[in-house]
């Protein structure tokens, strides 16, 4: 549970939810991952995918503020997140793809240029990056999420491939 590569892989979750770098996860970080989403792919605010988009951050935080803000401060602090999310999330991956779907559901309608329901491997990567994963685990995730080698990765891959991420198999 302690492991210096669990400890580092923690903080690189906990980072890529404080999109700002302050020190705790709030509903300022979600809005702020959804801007950076929006300035990605070209899209405005005000558009359906733009609403949709900030509609699904919300009740990302929501559902995050429900697991983990203990003291309901609406702040999540590294230790309710290694205490609260991650432990909990891990126990029911299932829940944190509840969670989590409406926000990934509409990032991926923004990456979906041709809107075919399907998004491709650099789209993918592109996603995934202004989420904050790391370039490199990225490039390697959005690649290896497309089994059959089309070029093509549909949403259930998406969202639990990232449920899988964020909540840290050890
Ligand atoms: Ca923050
Ligand atoms: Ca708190």
């Amino acid at each position: 549970m302690s492991s210096p590569e669990y400890e580092r892989r923690i903080a690189s979750r906990f980072a890529g939810f404080d999109q700002d770098g302050n020190g705790y996860i709030d509903r300022e970080d979600f809005s702020a991952a959804a801007r950076a989403l929006l300035a990605e792919f070209g899209t405005t605010a005000r558009s359906d995918k733009g609403q949709a988009l900030f509609i699904g951050a919300e009740a990302f935080w929501q559902g995050m503020a429900g697991i983990a803000d203990r003291d309901g401060d609406q702040r999540i602090t590294r230790d309710e997140f290694v205490g609260g999310a991650v432990k909990r999330l891990h126990d029911n991956p299932d829940r944190f793809a509840a969670i989590a779907r409406p926000f990934l559901h509409a990032a991926l309608a923004i990456a979906d240029a041709d809107g075919d329901g399907a998004v491709s491997v650099p789209e993918v990567g592109r996603v995934l990056r202004v989420l904050g994963v790391s370039p490199t685990v990225a490039e390697v995730a959005a690649a290896a999420l497309d089994g059959d080698g089309d070029g093509r990765i549909a949403e259930d891959e998406i969202v639990s491939a990232f449920a899988q991420y964020f909540t840290v198999p050890e």
